[in-house]
């Protein structure tokens, strides 16, 4: 991490070096100085910067000069966001995109045409299923699905059409966790991209590009932020890859604002220290829940008792925030359970340092049919609780009311 000044600590840094550790990346990477010293980073909320002159204006359109032009594709605020995030996950770059499904549809405008296949992880978010089962499919590209930790589906899915690999690790909403390693041969033997959705762990525990992945995709709105303020996204892989991905982000437009990467700024730098703190109580919720009545079974991969907590514990530093389990009573017991909380959010969001808590058969698994549903195994009784950083005790009193209630 270059100093702005060498001689005089301005207290901003510019680029990464490899010898910070990952907090301090976190915090000082792709600050810009600025004339009024300011010491948070500034939001240049402009659509368009002016050139000394006709010349530079021609030689900033050409690329001849690199610098700002219009905040389509170059915007400080966001650069500075990028950065700090290619830093975190490893990365040589990132592209900023305005939402986390805007950055899973430039990869696949990035890298796809018509007559490619995809094959995809089932247990990926419900709208990313939507988006390939249904948009990409019109334009010539078919997804096959297979159980994320199956390999042998993985290997028996690929076809001399398939360009792509996609999944998310851990899974939404079971927690189910791939093997990143075994993929990525798996990808490099068929020359294949291997991308992998890093939302639920997010950089601070999870590494997907140091495991082999080439593309990593974000949705920001969730930890990245923390505080559920902002929906904005990210790809982060090689500079070669990532050219691609910002090309198509400069023809086709779905940017992220200013103001929202600088909410995704001051985010990342207490991500490190949320992650860690929303994995501890989750496991101490997940410890608690499978002692609880009318709880058949709970999700969690820090639980020793999860099929691949082994796998889990050498490709993560951390177990994550989210914990899902299922009642006995199906449906009914589950909307009670809910509907019985006093504080805790009902909200399909996660992420946030407030607590919240879902019904994934009827909301964000909602679109999926019954046959998909049981593939993935959501089932009826499926509550799925991402856990914030309120005192772990009262999150606990609240689902309680909810299971006395389901009983
Ligand atoms: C929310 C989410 C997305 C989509 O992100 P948006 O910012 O809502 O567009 C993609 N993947 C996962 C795992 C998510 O949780």
């Amino acid at each position: 991490m270059a100093k702005s000044n060498d001689s005089n600590n301005t207290g901003v840094t510019t680029e990464p070096a490899v010898d910070y550790g990952f907090d301090t990346l976190a915090i000082r990477t792709g600050q810009l100085p600025t004339d009024e010293g300011s010491h948070s980073e500034p939001i240049f909320a402009t659509s368009s910067f002016v050139f000394q002159d006709a010349a530079q204006a021609a030689a900033r359109f050409s690329g001849s000069e690199p610098g700002n032009i219009y905040s389509r594709f170059t915007n400080p605020t966001v650069e500075a966001f990028e950065k700090r995030l290619a830093a975190m996950e490893g990365g040589e770059r990132a592209v900023a995109t305005s939402s986390g499904m805007a950055a899973i549809l430039s990869i696949m405008m990035a890298f796809l045409q018509s007559g490619d296949e995809v094959v995809s992880s089932r247990s990926i978010f419900g709208t990313t299923n939507v988006l390939f089962d249904k948009y990409l499919k019109k334009f010539g590209v078919e997804t096959t699905f297979v159980s994320i930790s199956a390999m042998d589906q993985w290997q028996a899915a690929i076809t001399d059409k398939t360009k792509l690999l996609f999944l998310e690790t851990p899974s939404n909403p079971l927690c189910e966790v791939a093997d990143i390693r075994k993929l990525s041969s798996l990808a490099k033997q068929h020359d294949l991209l291997l991308v992998v959705d890093n939302c639920f762990c997010t950089p601070a525990l999870q590494q997907p590009l140091a495991l082999g992945a080439d593309i990593i995709v974000h949705s920001a709105t969730k930890y990245l932020d923390g505080q559920g303020r902002c929906i904005g996204g990210a790809v982060v892989g090689s500079n070669e890859l990532m050219t691609e991905v910002y090309g198509f982000l400069r023809s086709a437009g779905p940017t992220m604002s200013a103001f929202n990467a600088w909410v995704f700024l001051k985010g990342l730098e207490t991500l490190s220290l949320r992650m860690q703190a929303q994995s501890k109580s989750a496991l101490l919720l997940a410890q608690w829940l499978t002692d609880q009545p009318g709880v058949e079974k709970v999700h969690y991969a820090g639980l020793p008792t999860h099929p691949q907590h082994a796998l889990a514990k050498q490709q993560q530093s951390g177990f994550g925030g989210i914990v899902s389990f299922e009642l006995t009573g199906g449906r009914d017991a589950a909307w009670k359970m809910i509907d019985a909380t006093t504080f805790i959010s009902i909200t399909a969001n996660l992420g946030d340092v407030k607590t919240t808590i879902t019904h994934p058969a009827t909301t964000t698994h909602g679109r999926l049919s019954d046959e998909d549903k049981a593939a993935s195994g959501i089932t009826e009784g499926l509550v799925r609780v991402a856990v914030g950083l309120e005192d772990i005790s009262d999150i606990k009193r609240d689902l309680s009311h909810g299971l006395t209630t389901a009983q």
